[in-house]
């Protein structure tokens, strides 16, 4: 397992974040927030997909007034997506688990303080929002739209909460690329132990976000960094939750799950393999024990592969062998090899959940 920094435990709502509390998936409506039915209805679709934090953005009064409705509907922690407007703040830390702001845009010190102060009478904490492309005026003119401006930005708003003994923090810097995201995280990481919230922001559509978050996550929680985090998808909720999970999954961030092995077929194929994959994929979806499964079109790579695959399967001409832990089992038809390959998978399941 990798190891992770240790970082200052926080609670939003009853999901644990940082110390030792396992990394979170968080993701966010795009409703009006005033809308609250399609508001709790694109949560309760964000909880069924696995989600374990849910944020609504609050720009107007009439959404700041929602939440209340909206918590009262919903299991999941609700966090409160405020900027520039502290009043909107003072509302929603009335109802939700959580508020992100930026001190730093909230104004003067007397309204960060009245939201602070509202913040510790319900025991919440706030999320350090940093965004590359809304720093402060004084970062963005001394560095730029860069990590080191991100970076400072976080300490200057970290400060001012410390400044008004105010602790229950978490901080996000996000930037649009790869780079500077992983660079802002990087700096930062030594200098406190506040736990950090992962994304890329403004990732772009499923196949972009999809490239850019698993190079910037996966490197990142590969270092140890990392205590809860947002794939953000242009215009999608479950398959947020979903590319999130498969990335702390295949960074090894987090123990379990099926790992699939298939090969990228060639001239040498003599079955349906693509159909195959599928529909392993599918009914192997939801089993949480660590398995390593392979699916290889013909015996030039099978048998290599499946000596490391709990259960494997390796085409010949429309028939196919299953092998568990490199021992071939059955020698079948095309047909009958989905049924047996699945009965071998169901049956290293319960050796291992009876371990
Ligand atoms: S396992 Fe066989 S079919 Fe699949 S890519 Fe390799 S050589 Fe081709």
């Amino acid at each position: 397992m990798i190891k992770r920094y240790p970082t200052k435990k926080i609670y939003v709502g009853d999901v644990a974040i940082g110390g030792d509390a396992p990394i979170s998936v968080q993701s966010m409506t795009f409703s009006k927030t005033r809308d609250i039915e399609e508001t709790v209805n694109q949560i309760k679709r964000l909880h069924f997909a696995g989600c374990d934090i849910v944020r609504v953005a609050v720009p107007d009064f009439e959404d700041a007034y929602a939440l209340k409705e909206i918590k009262k509907q919903i299991s999941l922690p609700l966090v409160a997506d405020i900027h520039f407007n502290y009043k909107l703040a003072l509302i929603a830390a009335k109802s939700v688990d959580c508020i992100r702001i930026n001190p730093g845009n909230i104004g003067s010190r007397e309204r960060v303080k009245e939201v602070v102060k509202a913040c510790k009478e319900r025991n919440i904490p706030i999320r350090i929002g940093v965004n590359c492309g809304s720093l402060e005026d004084k970062f963005e003119k001394k560095y730029g739209q860069s990590a080191k401006g991100m970076v400072e930005s976080a300490l200057y708003n970290i400060k001012y909460l410390e400044d008004l003994d105010f602790t229950q923090i978490k901080v996000s810097m996000k930037a649009s690329d790869v780079q500077r995201t992983v660079e802002a995280y990087r700096k930062l990481r030594p200098l406190v132990d506040y736990p950090f919230h992962l994304g890329v922001t403004e990732a772009g559509t499923l196949f972009h976000s999809t490239i850019k978050s698993s190079i910037a996550l996966g490197t990142l929680l590969l270092e140890g960094i990392g205590d809860t985090m947002r794939v953000s998808i242009t215009g999608e909720l479950e398959k947020e939750v979903e590319v999130a999970r498969a990335i702390l999954k295949d960074s090894g961030a987090v123990k379990g799950g099926v790992n699939i092995i298939s090969c990228p077929t060639c001239g040498r194929l003599e079955s349906n393999l693509l159909d195959m994959v599928r529909k392993v994929e599918e009914l192997t979806k939801d089993i949480k024990a660590p398995l390593n499964l392979s699916v290889m079109g013909c015996v030039v790579n099978a048998i290599g592969e499946a000596k490391s695959a709990d259960v494997a399967i390796a085409f010949g001409k429309e028939s196919g062998l299953v092998m568990r832990k490199g021992k071939v089992v059955a020698r079948l038809k095309e047909r009958e090899l989905l049924d047996r390959f699945m009965q071998e998978v169901l049956d290293v399941v319960k050796e291992y959940d009876g371990e």
